[in-house]
């Protein structure tokens, strides 16, 4: 076992101990007896004096060349292709998800740096011709400030650089709160940003609890801008924080996925999608599919194949390359899962595999569940409507396309869909018609990239986008300029009707 790192806090450039001398502790969830992490339990005055540290490094980031920031983005990528296994390894050992998905997502941060970094020399804004004469109108795009980012722990390199990325080079200064399962993985980022040659204070590091650092980074009249990816209940609290300081905020929340099974489709690749979409991550992805909506001609068929898959997953310590699902986060996210099994069990739907806690030989030490299959649910039982967030998902039958939309729709989230068939109708009739922030077409409902934009539909967020060109709405301000050049007085609206 590798020695537990002991990490500090990272504030105008200095790496410094909690004020309240506190550590939290984090250990391996494929083995509990691993410390992995020992970290700051920081309280609001580590808060503050980040948010403190952040507004002094603003003036100087913000006046910094929009491409000079951007090279800083593209060295930090670089940085991070070398370092990619070992950061791998740590993320692995911190939060669980098996080798081949944490270099993914490590990957994905290297993607969303590069991506940013190319946007250094566009960040374009528009010209436009003026209703009058010698005059000249145009739109840039403004930095905002100090930005408080909340991230969650089951993308813990990705999500934080989602959202660095932009702010950053936008010319924002920020103030990061990672999650308490994951502090490294996040910290390993933010290393990297200040190996690459950020300078001191523009990004800082308050590692803790949510209810102590996160509420800080939100209320400060300071922030002024609010990015959160977690959960709809604290997001919700979130949203209505920011607002009340009109701060700019985007929420990535919760999901409630589904894909679609038509007759049509090819049952051998829908399997394979739904394997993928339901038990990568155990089940851990906003985006995870947690339903399946199967065409009833080919309904028993799918259950069947899709049970035989599902028994020959292989489960264990993510650092094994022959273990194909990874353990549950916490032991209180284990808990989670195996009362909504329950209540799954009360509602009436019928348990086809799985459905408990696997504790027995290399497992013993571990948050491990069994992937878990529920069928011939009703989509009004909680199962069915409720995010779960592990490895569990639950099979209906459906008369058609209109009936299967309507049940992906019916639910109170909106992230991602799916739709498997051979119909090229179908298909164009679901991406108009599947009310989620994103929908594929024979693909499961994970796999997002890092150049479009990714957040949901109603209780998923609130209506911002992360990722691609949309994100930088979060972190800039648009701001309209005219010059008049005429020498005189010229009305708009008024000297144009002569
Ligand atoms: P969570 O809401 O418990 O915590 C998220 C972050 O918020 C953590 O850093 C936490 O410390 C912080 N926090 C907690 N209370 C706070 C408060 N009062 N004020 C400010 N910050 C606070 O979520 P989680 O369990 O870490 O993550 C799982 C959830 O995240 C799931 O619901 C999942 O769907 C969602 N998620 C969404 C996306 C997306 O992009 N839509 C991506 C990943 C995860």
């Amino acid at each position: 076992m590798a020695k537990p790192e002991r990490l500090k806090n990272l504030i105008g450039g200095e790496w410094v101990e909690p004020r309240s001398g506190a550590y939290l502790e984090r250990h391996n969830p494929a083995d509990s007896r691993e410390l992995v992490a020992i970290y700051p339990a920081s309280n609001a005055e580590d808060a503050e004096a980040a948010i403190a540290a952040a507004q002094k490094a603003y003036p100087a980031w913000r006046l910094t060349p929009a491409p000079r920031r951007a090279e800083i983005l593209y060295r930090a990528a670089e940085l991070l292709v070398q370092r990619k296994e070992a950061f791998a390894r740590d993320m692995t050992r911190e939060m669980g998800k098996v080798l081949v998905e944490t270099r993914g997502d490590v990957q994905e941060a290297i993607d969303m740096l590069y991506f940013m970094a190319g946007e250094g020399r566009r960040l374009y804004g528009q010209t436009t011709p003026s209703e009058l004469a010698n005059k000249v109108c145009m739109t840039t795009r403004a930095p905002i400030g100090v930005a408080g980012l909340i991230t969650p722990w089951n993308f813990p390199m990705a999500i934080p650089s989602w959202k660095l990325a932009p702010c950053l080079l936008c010319g924002n200064t920020a103030v990061l709160k990672p999650a308490e399962d994951t502090p490294l993985s996040s910290l390993n980022l933010v290393r990297i940003l200040i190996e690459a040659g950020l300078p001191p204070g523009v990004v800082n590091i308050v590692m803790g609890r949510g209810a102590e650092v996160g509420a800080v980074l939100v209320n400060d009249e300071r922030t002024r801008i609010v990015s959160f990816t977690g959960s709809t209940t604290v997001g919700r609290q979130v949203g209505q924080q920011a607002a009340a300081r009109f701060k700019h905020c985007n929420l990535e929340l919760g999901g409630k996925n589904a894909i679609l099974v038509m007759a049509d489709a090819d049952l051998d690749v829908a399997v394979d999608g739904s394997l993928w979409g339901a038990f990568g991550t155990s089940g851990q992805r906003c985006t995870a599919t947690s339903r399946i909506v199967v065409e009833r001609s080919v309904y028993s068929k799918f259950v069947q194949r899709m049970t035989e898959r599902t028994r020959e997953l292989k489960i264990g310590n993510g650092l094994d390359e022959a273990h194909q699902v990874g353990p549950i986060v916490n032991a209180r996210q284990l808990e989670r899962i195996a009362e909504y099994v329950a209540i799954g069990r009360n509602e009436g739907a019928r348990l086809v595999i799985g459905g408990a806690a696997l504790n027995q030989g290399e497992l013993a030490h571990g948050h491990f569940f069994a992937p878990t299959i529920f069928a011939d649910a009703k989509p009004s039982m909680r199962i069915a409507q409720e995010e779960i967030f592990g490895p569990v998902v639950t099979i209906m039958p459906c008369d058609g396309l209109d009936e299967a939309i309507a049940i992906a729709n019916g639910v109170g989230y909106g992230l991602s869909s799916s739709l498997y068939t051979a119909n090229v109708n179908a298909a164009f009739r679901a991406l108009r018609d599947l009310e989620s922030g994103i929908v594929y077409i024979n693909a499961p409902t994970i796999g997002a990239e890092v150049h479009l934009p990714f957040g949901g539909m109603r209780n998923t967020g609130n209506g911002h986008r992360e990722s691609g060109m949309a994100t930088l709405d979060v972190y800039s301000e648009w701001k309209t300029l005219y010059v008049d050049y005429s020498g005189h007085l010229q009305r708009a609206q008024i000297d144009t009707q002569e």
